[in-house]
């Protein structure tokens, strides 16, 4: 075993960058594998053109004759392209993706064949995958999931098979997968807020979320990757002592991409156009060999498919690179982790941003009224929120290294926070005339200008206002953002929802002027908002106890973040704007929940093999040569021998202690395991882990850590740290 790390270290060393072809400018194959527009109009008939359209506008329904139409024309098209098999591409809630392959050839009797893909075939499929979780949704014995054909996403090809997004349903029609929630939630918040913009503009009809996302990631080399197990089975390092240099020099952050990297993402930026996800940053990150990849700002159904789609292939171009990516939110200690911030905005069919500050004082006052809804939206829900991006990879990255606390709070600015200060003092009640002239000149009016002078930038607040788009920072790097898209689109619906019928109130019973209305709730909002805001940066002391105070969740594990996921109220909230039934909402809390569980059991199996059958061994082995030593100088020296010998009977010593803590903490944590599979209920299994598993693991990598540089580094097995993360 001790060869494996060197014989992955020399393979490394060989390695070059491999040569791209990417000649053709990047607008002309842009979109090249996407059944998109442009290609529908070339193998649609009209009909079936309009219908798409049409259900991709309306969310109209497309009928089965016209199914038929449309599924020849996707298939001459993908066979055009070289595509040889079909499958339903979904988000099943494991995290990944899930397809199931078909071949469009059929048999049609007397040796003959031909290509065929028929309307159900493109509009249903029953992929019978019954071990998916689920969540009790759907008993093993009913063993039927559909996947359906969501038009909203284009159909695509990769590796010749042509791949149609769908949403994975039972039978009995709950939401098996992540996409389904989401595009009830965008159709929630597309409602509530079309009735809101209707105070302003009446020609508001449709109102769609835009998603940015940003992904971190690490490119590690294939063979040193492999040759550790804990990254082989848990995408991260479980130990590893930190190497001399670390990224305290911040000489790796937007410096030269290695060449190695470049060509990795030139092939995959390469791919990308392709397949019409618009990619345009990229560049390095703080910590040695992580990078960021970002694309242009889209739809926020369409965003969620290309990120999961992205994280998918990332790994598969990695491969011919000699590269492995970890895409784990925290894969070494000491330096940072994986973030995947969600750029988020809403905007009008009329081409209207609804979180940017506009020209005239009325845009303006329509800017406020998101902006501050989405902030009273917050701070209602703040717990749900961090429920939302909690996992147990999620939880290493919050609060530690330049990653937001697990405290949800919102950041504004000093600009901003000085007009919602000057808005706190509206008139109750019915407002002059003076004062409303006052408000649209000096406060409404002067938005643009400030914007433009914030210079104020935060990059740890985990939810921050950037101009003309709220960052929602928190989320981790391997999250599928439906889920976070989901909760803060039902979050902001809802809010909105009560907007308005407060705004409503006031004018049909006080009768005042939709203006004085707006004025009067948003200034109410202001005041009761207020314990979210905060300015400052990252996790700190400090901080933790302000937000004590302020009454703001501080839940640092997933078990304990995910409790609110299961409260009465959630579970009314989600069912009250049709995002998730109950059932659905109790399930994904099962599935997250036991997720959890199963990833630590993973993680202290791993880290138990390690220290034990790597660690201790070398350890002894070492311990063996030390002892031969003293022997060797005893013989020559006689008594006199501990003169010459004392660093090495400390050493002696040490590594005995080193392993006796190792061994016995690693019996401790495997009689904790077992004492929480025992446990029935998944909650108090998911808590057990949490708190009687995890924090062992720390012992055992102290001891180990500590072993690491105490111990030759010609017999140390593990790759080291510094080969993993300075191996460009
Ligand atoms: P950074 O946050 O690193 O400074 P940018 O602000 O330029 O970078 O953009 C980051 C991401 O935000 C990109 O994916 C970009 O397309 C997206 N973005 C920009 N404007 C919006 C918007 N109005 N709504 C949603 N996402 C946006
Ligand atoms: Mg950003």
């Amino acid at each position: 075993m001790s060869t494996l790390r060197f014989h992955a270290v020399k393979a490394s060393l060989k390695r070059k960058p491999l040569k791209i072809k990417d000649k053709k400018r990047r607008s002309e194959i842009f979109g090249a594998n996407v059944f998109n527009e442009v290609a529908m109009r070339q193998y649609l008939t009209k009909t079936a053109l309009n219908s798409v359209l049409e259900a991709i506008e309306k969310g109209t329904k497309i009928n089965r004759h016209v199914a038929d139409h449309i599924s020849t024309g996707m298939k001459e098209w993908a066979i055009s392209k070289g595509a040889t098999h079909y499958t339903h591409w979904f988000q099943p809630l494991t995290g990944a993706t899930a397809e199931k392959h078909d071949a469009f050839f059929e048999t049609i009797g007397d040796g003959l064949a031909i290509e065929k893909f028929g309307g159900n075939q493109l509009v249903q499929q029953e992929p019978d995958a019954s071990s998916f979780p689920n969540g009790g949704i759907r008993n093993t014995f009913e063993a039927r999931g559909y996947t359906a054909w969501d038009p909203t996403s284009p159909a695509f090809i990769y590796d010749k098979t042509l791949c149609i997004p769908t949403v994975f349903v039972a039978y009995t029609g709950e939401a098996l997968d992540f996409k389904t929630p989401l595009l009830r939630a965008l159709q929630a918040v597309d409602n509530a807020a079309v009735a809101v913009c209707k105070y302003f503009d009446k020609n508001v009809k449709r109102v769609s979320t835009s998603l940015g996302w940003e992904q971190e990631y690490f490119l590690i080399d294939a063979a040193l990757a492999s040759s550790r197990p804990d990254i082989l089975f848990t995408g991260k390092t479980l130990l590893g002592h930190s190497p001399a240099k670390g990224q305290q020099l911040d000489d790796h952050y937007f410096g030269t991409i290695p060449a190695r990297a470049m060509s990795y993402m030139r092939d995959l930026e390469h791919q990308c156009m392709l397949l019409g996800i618009p990619v345009k940053t990229r560049h390095n990150e703080v910590a040695p060999n992580q990078f960021e990849l970002a694309p242009i700002f889209e739809e926020a159904n369409l965003a969620v498919d290309h990120n999961t789609l992205l994280m998918d292939i990332m790994q598969k171009i990695a491969k011919r690179h000699g590269f492995t990516v970890l895409m784990h939110e925290k894969p070494f200690a000491g330096v940072n982790g994986s973030g995947k911030h969600n750029n988020w905005s809403l905007s009008t069919n009329t081409g209207v941003n609804l979180l940017s500050p506009g020209k005239t004082p009325m845009s303006n006052l329509q800017f406020l009224t998101f902006f501050i809804n989405t902030i009273k939206a917050v701070q209602t829900h703040e717990e749900l929120l961090r429920a939302a991006i909690a996992s147990a990879s999620n939880d290493h990255r919050l609060g530690a290294n330049e990653a937001p606390p697990a405290i949800i709070s919102i950041f504004i600015g000093k600009q901003l926070t000085k007009v919602l200060g000057e808005l706190e003092t509206v008139t109750k009640g019915k407002l002059s005339p003076k004062e409303i002239t006052d408000l649209k000149l000096n406060v409404v009016g002067k938005i643009p200008e400030v914007i433009l002078d914030n210079t104020d930038r935060n990059r740890t607040s985990s939810f921050a206002f950037t101009g003309n788009k709220f960052e929602f920072r928190a989320v981790g790097s391997t999250a599928n953002c439906a889920n976070p898209m989901t909760v803060l689109s039902t979050i902001v619906a809802k809010q909105l929802k009560d907007f308005k019928v407060e705004v409503d109130e006031l004018i049909d019973k006080k009768t005042m002027k939709k203006d004085d209305a707006i004025f009067n709730v948003l200034r109410e909002y202001i005041k009761t908002s207020k314990a979210i805001l905060f300015e400052g940066n990252g996790y700190s002391e400090a901080w933790e106890k302000e937000a004590k105070k302020r009454g703001l969740s501080n839940n640092k594990t997933t078990p304990e973040a995910l409790k609110i996921k299961k409260a009465k109220s959630t579970i009314e909230l989600f069912d009250s704007l049709g995002v998730m039934n109950k059932v659905e909402s109790e399930s994904r809390y099962e599935i997250e929940i036991e997720d959890y569980s199963l990833h630590i059991q993973i993680e202290s199996r791993v880290i138990a093999d390690i220290a034990r059958n790597h660690v201790v061994p070398t350890a002894v082995r070492y311990q063996n040569i030390l002892l031969e030593n003293v022997t060797g100088l005893k013989s020559i020296y006689g008594e006199k021998f501990k003169d010459y010998a004392k660093a090495q009977l400390v050493l002696i010593e040490e590594i005995s202690e080193h392993i006796e803590t190792i061994n016995t903490t690693v019996t401790k944590m495997t009689e904790a395991r077992k004492v929480c599979n025992k446990e029935t209920s998944l909650e108090k299994r998911a808590d057990g882990y949490c708190n009687m598993v995890k924090p062992l693991f720390e012992d055992i990598r102290y001891h180990c850590d500590k072993l690491e540089i105490m111990i030759d580094d010609e017999l140390w097995p593990l790759t080291k740290y510094r080969e993993l993360l300075f191996t460009k």
